[in-house]
């Protein structure tokens, strides 16, 4: 393998709060081990145009506070063919960029572990997600703040709700993964919490609100986005039929979930993946993403993180059975 000089660093699919965080360390340790470093702007996108910038370190100051991504992101048809990926080759190898590092969840690292067996140019993944379902971390970047937020507005619908004596249905984001619901749910103290990955629920949640929650002056119910009955729409028109005594509400929080400052721990999580990242390189690693287990850093095969699925939180589901 060629020795590594000059690498690329961008953000890819959905944005996350803390990728700027990781942007910031992926700069910072490759100056520090002696590379180069350029921003790939607009995911894999960029990497086909050529809009491609280098970055010292004052082009990362003044960024881990903020949130969104300042390399954008975007989601790029042209790269899913082999035609799209050769151009980035093209382009890539005309900057004198040879090694990369993506920021993103399953969709980038899909197309990073495609275009380092076809190119042999070593990519580096490193989890930025809002929705924790990466097989091999237990932690994606971006999940802690969303989930914070989703506490801070769902306690703002607490008020509502119990002044009025309401049920709110609120859904937040997880198309295909309960973790931000099932986390937040915990934190709020929510009285019912559903996701795409446990079936049942409606109807122990039909059994709840007919016993324990008529006791209540209010409940609040999360919703993953994914959840089977259409999310808290769905959700919420089966309720209004089962039970018209009730005064039911819905809220989709939405993408406020993926905006604002990152937490002190997505912003340190993003810090250590970063340096990580740099660090397998030069250790000769290619086709891997950085994962967090147990609080150490991991190396996974990238496609095994695409291929295998990272299931629901059992622990954190039990936990539910006897809280709520
Ligand atoms: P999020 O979890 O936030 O949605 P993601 O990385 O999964 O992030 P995607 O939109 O699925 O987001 O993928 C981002 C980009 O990765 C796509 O726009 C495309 O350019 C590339 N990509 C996704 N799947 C493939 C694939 N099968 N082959 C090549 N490239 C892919």
């Amino acid at each position: 393998m060629e020795e590594i000089k000059r690498i690329g660093v961008l953000t890819s699919g959905g944005d996350a709060p803390g990728m700027n965080a990781a942007i910031r360390a992926v700069v910072r340790a490759g100056i520090h081990y002696g590379l180069e470093v350029y921003g790939i702007r607009r995911g894999y996108q960029g990497m086909i145009e050529g809009d491609i910038i280098p970055l010292d370190s004052p082009a990362v100051s003044g960024t881990i506070q903020k949130g969104g991504t300042i390399l954008q992101t975007a989601r790029c048809k042209e790269f899913m063919s082999y035609e799209g990926r050769k151009k980035a080759y093209d382009c890539l190898v005309s900057f004198g960029i040879n090694a990369v590092i993506v920021i993103g969840g399953d969709g980038s690292f899909t197309g990073a572990s495609i275009m380092s067996k076809e190119f042999d140019i070593p990519f580096i993944g490193i989890p930025g997600t809002i929705d924790n379902d990466l097989y091999g971390t237990d932690y994606t970047i971006g999940y802690d703040t969303a989930v914070n937020t989703v506490v801070e507005a769902v306690d703002k619908i607490r008020d509502t709700a119990s002044s009025h004596g309401r049920i709110f249905f609120v859904e937040v984001m997880g198309k295909e993964a309960g973790y931000v619901a099932l986390r937040s749910g915990i934190a709020c103290g929510a009285e019912g919490i559903l996701v795409p990955e446990e079936k049942g629920q409606v109807e122990k949640l039909k059994v709840y609100l007919d016993t324990r929650g008529r006791l209540k002056k209010s409940s609040i119910i999360l919703v993953a986005e994914g959840e089977d009955y259409g999310g808290a729409i769905g959700i919420a028109k089966i309720f209004k039929e089962q039970f018209p005594e009730f005064d039911i509400r819905t809220t989709i929080l939405g993408h406020i979930q993926r905006g604002g400052s990152p937490s002190a721990f997505d912003r340190v999580t993003a810090s250590r993946m970063g340096v990580a990242a740099i660090e397998a390189l030069l250790d000769d690693q290619k086709s891997i993403m950085i994962g967090m287990v147990n609080n150490e850093m991991v190396h996974v095969p990238l496609n095994k993180t695409v291929k295998l699925h990272k299931d629901i939180d059992h622990k954190l589901l039990a936990l539910t059975e006897v809280l709520i």
